[in-house]
């Protein structure tokens, strides 16, 4: 059976109205990443974003909430000290919520952060996600540096390109934003898109999942 790993990043609330009643209805699993961003353009966009009520409710309906830093900086640019302040608060931001936190981290932007590495381990993250295209191997690959594939826009060749890198061994593991995403409209999904992949996924009987659920599996 192909496994796929549903990742949804930046906590907009759409991820609650829309994304989450199609998973529930195909029972399928997915890992949320959450950030705040700035206290301004949090301010400017609240409407769109979901604060810790909503995360609460994903959190009930059985999804994995996961660190995404606290305000979403290029880490690569920043000392290990500004990197622990933009983890943990994000970490205290959930507990203080009673949000269990995931143990699993997506790096701000994508690409890996090799000088951030050392600091999940040291946090206990079983696993980080950067953005290279490729199956993940979780038996063999560094679990800092978690390969998967975006996917926006409506065009169905970006996401059957995604989800073949599942080979019915190793899962692909999948990038979404908002659906829609009207503060990012750059990494936007139509709902009709997304519904319609997700439709197209049960239907080929696909596993769906989030990453902390996909890692015990092989784990045991
Ligand atoms: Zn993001």
């Amino acid at each position: 059976m192909k496994t796929i790993v549903l990742t949804f990043d930046d906590a907009v609330r759409s991820q609650l109205t829309i994304v989450a009643p199609v998973l529930k209805r195909f029972g399928f699993g997915a890992t949320f990443f959450v950030c705040r961003f700035s206290d301004k353009w949090r301010a400017q966009h609240s409407e769109h974003l979901m604060g810790l009520e909503e995360l609460r409710e994903l959190q009930r309906q059985g999804f994995e909430i996961g660190n995404h830093t606290w305000s979403h900086p290029n880490m690569r640019e920043l000392s290990d000290a500004e990197n622990a302040r933009e983890v943990d608060s994000l970490s205290e931001w959930l507990k203080s919520g009673g949000i269990t936190e995931a143990p699993v981290f997506a790096y701000p932007g994508g690409p890996y952060a090799d000088n951030a590495a050392p600091l999940l381990r040291q946090r206990g993250f079983l696993a980080a996600r950067s953005t290279e295209n490729d199956a993940w191997d979780i038996a063999h690959c560094d679990p800092m540096h978690v390969p998967a594939t975006p996917v926006q826009g409506d065009n169905d060749e970006t996401f059957f390109k995604a989800i073949h890198y599942a080979d019915g061994i190793h899962p692909a593991v999948i990038i979404f934003h908002g659906v829609p995403d009207l503060v990012h409209p750059w990494v936007h999904t139509p709902p009709e898109c997304f519904t319609k992949w997700m439709t197209f996924l049960h239907d080929h009987d696909y596993r769906v999942i989030g990453m902390v659920q996909a890692i015990h599996e092989v784990n045991g």
